[in-house]
């Protein structure tokens, strides 16, 4: 298991869509353990494969709280079934050092998709994991929070981005 590098915005492999995992095999297993620990590594609660450099479709979610025991999910060439509602999160993205966005999402979702060990499954969320379900399947599809707020906020976000990554 390794930490990799996290691209930044704007990397322009943070545009690229991602391509349909095949046969779920031992790059893919490692990919999906490096891609935890460089999530929890960096706090987050999301990472999609982009956002290390990675063209396939897999993102790792854990929205478990610090006292909490993780709660790691995985998921593999995902699909959004069903949406529902509206709400809004002010979200944050690894890929988006010292910025957050607030951004309107369905307030339901139903994902289907494939597990690390090749089972696909099916789940409902709602609240924060269905806003992280959503976040880190956009990344898939080249798409980021930047991308839906006005012109104003998109420019306070990439000058609060160059600012946190000069200052490290
Ligand atoms: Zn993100």
């Amino acid at each position: 298991m390794a930490v990799r590098p996290i691209h930044n915005y704007p990397a322009p492999v943070l545009r690229e869509v991602a391509q349909a995992v095949g046969e779920i095999d031992d790059e893919i297993r490692t990919l999906v353990e490096d891609m935890a620990e460089t999530m929890y590594a960096a706090n987050g609660v999301g990472l999609a494969a982009n956002q290390i450099g990675i063209l396939k479709r897999v993102f790792v979610i854990d929205i478990a709280a610090d006292d909490e025991p993780s709660a790691l999910t995985v998921f593999i060439n995902p699909e959004i079934a069903d949406a529902q509602g509206t709400q809004s999160w002010e979200e944050g993205c690894l890929s988006f050092p010292g910025a957050t966005a607030e951004v309107k999402r369905a307030e339901t979702v139903t994902v289907r998709a494939t597990d690390a060990e090749g089972n696909s499954f099916e789940l409902e969320a709602d609240g924060l994991m269905a806003v992280a379900l959503q976040h880190e399947n956009d990344h898939l599809d080249g798409i980021l929070m930047i991308d839906k707020v006005n012109a104003i906020k998109k420019h306070l976000i990439a000058r609060k981005v160059e600012k946190a990554l000069a200052e490290e």
